[in-house]
């Protein structure tokens, strides 16, 4: 049973994450008196990162490299031919970053390696295995630095344990004392935590709670929690997984289990924001134009459900705007494809820069542009027409960087509608279109 000692209550002041130990890993020394596995080592390490490896393959060479540079990540075989005994120690009192090779697979030897405060130890195991796990350990260390977490916990000695492990491995944390201050800060002001590690016996609010409300705002997914106890009791385990706590330590905590269970759980949070990241993406490039960055059309035609079901719902009409450019074939075949695209961009942005919130510019085909346009009339969306063709007509395109610079003009078709069927609209005002090009072009045409 562990003996608390006076709650601190230090109150929601310092809220902003630290991060001053955070260091982007670029220098690594690796130590190892196998030459084959040593240069293996700095050969994989080189290639899977852009970071500088020296080598040393004894403790002599090692302390000769560590006087003449700073080293953000030293990987240390325990047992070289010239081990004096105290180089861990001594790299521990000066406070570097260190993953331990060993060789000795014993449980005695292990339990001293736990309570080391290193990055993490490996046994020599195959060389495969070993590489592979220091280059999954040094990806993390490089994501970490990105990564805040936030640590809840009325003990200031137990924060502050937490807190060594995670400074090891340069992750930023942000320290409360207790269960209100957490709920406060992550809830109220908006702090954001990548990940929770909060004690179970608080005053004030204790982390089950803490946990429950934090649930009513944020999934698993969003916000992960660790949860510590001292409880020997199963079924305060049990109530803080229903709650919703991602996993649970035991107090007094175990370093390496810590260290798991802290990965696994990031790493799946990682994965989630990665997934999360690409289902955007693949929802943007399956909407947008990838010249122009317009929406397309079966985003148009997706959107236009929603717009009419509003516009039946008020009993209002709808605007459909079709804007071609005039003899667009003549920019393509005077100053070559690549400037026809950049004018394509250009007349992009002048709608972009033009367009009210509600309307909805697409890319139709080619060089011409359809615009739907919410809660609109005839005389309002033919004023709309008039601002952006002269805008258009009197903005020069700019081809750099050989500063070329022309001018061209579009013409319009505009028509206003209240059918559930958007190709009657659509042909209507391209039938429109089609007038204006006839006239002459650079100018609207409509009923
Ligand atoms: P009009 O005034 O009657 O509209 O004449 P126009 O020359 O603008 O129309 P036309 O339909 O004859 O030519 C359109 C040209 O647009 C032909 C095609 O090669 C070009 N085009 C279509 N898509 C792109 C594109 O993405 N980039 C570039 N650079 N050109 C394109
Ligand atoms: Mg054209
Ligand atoms: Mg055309």
């Amino acid at each position: 049973m562990e003996v608390k000692e006076k709650t601190d209550t230090t109150q929601c002041q310092q809220t902003l994450a630290i991060n001053e130990h955070c260091i982007d890993i670029k220098n690594i020394l690796i130590v190892e008196d196998q030459e084959f596995l040593l240069l293996h080592i700095q050969q994989k390490l080189s290639e899977t990162f852009s970071i500088n490896c020296d080598i040393a393959a004894t403790e002599n060479e090692a302390k000769t490299l560590l006087e003449q540079k700073n080293y953000d990540l030293i990987i240390l075989d325990i047992y070289l031919p010239d081990s004096t005994g105290n180089f861990v120690g001594c790299l521990i009192r000066k406070n570097s970053r260190i993953i331990l090779i060993t060789g000795r697979d014993t449980e005695e030897n292990r339990s001293k390696l736990v309570n080391l405060p290193i990055v993490d130890y490996i046994y020599k195991t195959d060389e495969r295995t070993l590489i592979n796990y220091l280059v999954e350990s040094i990806n993390r260390l490089q994501i970490n630095c990105k990564t805040t977490i936030a640590i809840c916990d009325d003990s200031k000695i137990s924060r502050l344990k937490t807190i060594d492990i995670l400074k090891k491995q340069n992750l930023a944390y942000i320290e409360l004392s207790d269960g209100k201050m957490a709920h406060q800060c992550i809830i109220e002001q908006g702090i954001k935590a990548d990940l929770l590690i909060t004690d179970v016996h608080m005053p004030i609010m204790n982390g089950e709670d803490l946990v429950r409300l934090l649930r009513l705002e944020f999934s698993k997914n969003e916000l992960p929690i660790l949860a510590f106890s001292s409880s020997e009791k199963s079924s305060t385990v049990s109530q803080l997984l229903k709650l919703g706590a991602n996993d649970f330590i035991s107090k007094p905590i175990n370093n390496e289990e810590f260290l798991i269970r802290l990965n696994s759980t990031l790493d799946q949070h990682r994965l989630h924001k990665d997934n999360l990241k690409l289902i955007e993406e693949l929802k943007k490039a399956s909407t947008t134009d990838h010249l122009t960055q317009l929406y397309n059309r079966s985003f148009f035609y997706d959107s236009f459900k929603h717009v009419f079901a509003q516009a039946k719902r008020e009993n209002r009409t709808y605007g459909i705007m079709m804007i071609d450019i005039d003899h667009f074939k003549r920019v393509n075949d005077t100053y070559g494809h690549d400037a026809g695209d950049i004018t394509l961009k250009t007349v992009a942005d002048l709608i972009k820069n033009n367009q009210r919130d509600s309307d909805i510019v697409c890319r139709w085909g080619g060089e011409e542009f359809i615009i739907l346009i919410q809660k609109t009339t005839l005389t309002q969306i033919v004023q709309f027409a008039e601002r952006l063709r002269t805008t258009i007509a009197n903005t020069p395109i700019v081809i750099e960087p050989k500063l070329l610079e022309f001018s061209i003009t579009s013409s319009f078709g505009v028509a206003i509608g209240m059918d559930e069927n958007v190709d009657n609209t659509i042909n209507l005002a391209d039938s429109f279109l089609y007038k204006a090009k006839k006239a002459g072009r650079n100018q609207i045409a409509f009923k």
